[in-house]
């Protein structure tokens, strides 16, 4: 029989420990939030792998990655995040409760990020399979550069990764070929990174190529790659080949529940809220123009604060807003528009009319529409009235006192009525 899963529950479950996950953490944790952030890999993520970051912020002296994913880490701790180094297997997010399955645990949680990166792409060419990861095909020339000391390898992929990867490779490798599916001269990357690749003399490209299949008996040993112009085989004999030809989001978890784009990422508005309430995600996974650690880092810090303010507005929305006790009467405006703004002190002339009677709440929508959007109101001055913990009239625009009075005074014997 299949053993039990132990429940946990927090506020705040982060899925993905890179820079992302962490500083989403940094921002729940410091907001005395119960926060869970749960791991499968490195904490740290993509960036532990980059040998050297130039052009984080604040660290002029490149330094390596996981340099600045580990005071990270230190950070989220200090604010009081919790870590777990496991595989997230499923989730169930379209709840008021998120559920969070790991093999073991089931955390139960108010709001759910979701900063759970990209993985490599791969070429799908022959024999692939065979030979990926400690068998000849890499993915990180950080993790393997020195074990190709003196040796021959080949680099599939012509952007900025490729480029700067396959560089990094020539300190160790004694020839790096790097197969290029444009024509000659063209490449990915950026123009800086193209010069310098050009003027290597370790450096090799063969143009107009994708990889045809990979042959090897245990272990690769050779590249053979296509002329995409002329159809010729062209065979690479190599020690190792690392392939940079993009990325694929890590959201097969989430790809039943979450709004996605074509090619997978999820799609946020710029509170980084996808389309379940409660749910943001955050970094690489998120459908969005640039993919670095200074952009992951903003969008954690968006995602932790929203995910704050929702738990906030949660809770007022259930406890005070759609309270049972009494009637409610909840004006929803907006601070800097005058003509709701006037409308501020009728209410308080009903509030003070039906004290004890019904209780009157106000939400100015100027920093957050998240009750608003909740009572299903998109325009403002509104009224909302309530009974029983469920709406039974919006009133939106022009608010005529006399008539809002007759009503709250019938709603008032009504519930007289009923309670006696
Ligand atoms: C070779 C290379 C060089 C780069 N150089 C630079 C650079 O110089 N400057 C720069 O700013 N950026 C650079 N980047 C980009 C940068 O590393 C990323 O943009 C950044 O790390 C993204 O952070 P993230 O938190 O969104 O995702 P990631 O760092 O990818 O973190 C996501 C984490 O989620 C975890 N995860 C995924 N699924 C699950 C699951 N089901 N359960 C639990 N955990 C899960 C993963 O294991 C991973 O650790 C480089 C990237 C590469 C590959």
């Amino acid at each position: 029989m299949p053993r039990e899963k132990k429940v946990e529950h927090y506020d705040v479950v982060i899925i993905g420990g890179g820079a992302a996950g962490l500083t989403a953490g940094i921002y729940a944790g410091r907001a005395r939030l119960k926060t869970l952030l749960i791991e499968k890999a490195l904490v740290g993520g993509l960036a532990t792998y980059t040998n050297e970051i130039e052009n984080y912020p604040g660290f002029p002296n490149t330094p390596k990655g996981e340099e600045i994913t580990n005071l990270m880490k230190e950070q989220a701790k200090k604010m009081g995040v919790t870590f777990k180094l496991t595989d997230v297997k499923s989730v169930d997010l379209l709840g008021d409760e998120k559920v969070v399955e790991t093999f073991r645990n089931k955390y139960i949680a108010k709001s759910v990020i979701l900063a759970t990166g990209s993985k490599n792409r791969i070429t799908n060419a022959e024999n692939e399979e065979k030979f990926l990861f400690d068998k000849g095909i890499s993915f990180c020339a950080t993790c393997d550069a020195a074990a190709n000391t003196d040796k021959t390898v080949v680099v599939i992929g012509s952007g900025d990764a490729a480029i700067e990867e396959g560089m990094f490779l020539t300190k160790f490798a004694k020839k790096v070929i790097v197969s290029v599916m444009h024509h000659e001269g063209k490449m990915d990357c950026n123009e800086i990174a193209k010069e310098a690749a050009l003027k290597n003399p370790k450096m090799e490209f063969i143009w107009d190529t994708t990889v045809a299949r990979f042959e090897g008996d245990d272990y690769l040993e050779k590249v053979v790659l296509k002329n995409i112009k002329t159809g010729e085989e062209i065979p690479v004999p190599c020690d190792n080949c690392f392939e940079f030809i993009g990325y694929i989001p890590n959201t097969d978890i989430i790809k039943d529940q979450v709004r996605l784009t074509g090619h997978g990422y999820i799609i946020t508005n710029e509170k980084m809220e996808s389309n379940i309430p409660g749910v943001f995600a955050a970094g690489d996974v998120r459908d969005k123009w640039l993919r670095q650690v200074s952009t992951a880092v903003g969008d954690g810090a968006i995602a932790g604060y929203a995910a704050e303010k929702y738990i906030a507005e949660s809770e007022i929305f259930h406890e005070v807003i759609m309270q049972k006790e009494k009637p409610g009467l909840t004006f929803i405006y907006n601070a800097v528009d005058a003509g709701s703004r006037e409308f501020l002190l009728e209410i308080e002339k009903i509030q003070n009319h039906f004290e004890g009677r019904v209780i009157v709440n106000r939400v100015d929508i100027y920093k957050s529409s998240g009750i608003a959007d909740r009572l299903n109101v998109s325009a403002f001055p509104a009224l909302v009235l309530t009974r029983q913990g469920k709406v039974i009239e919006r009133i939106i625009g022009t608010i005529d006192s006399k008539k809002l009075n007759d009503k709250l005074d019938k709603i008032c014997a009504e519930c007289h009525e009923f309670n006696s």
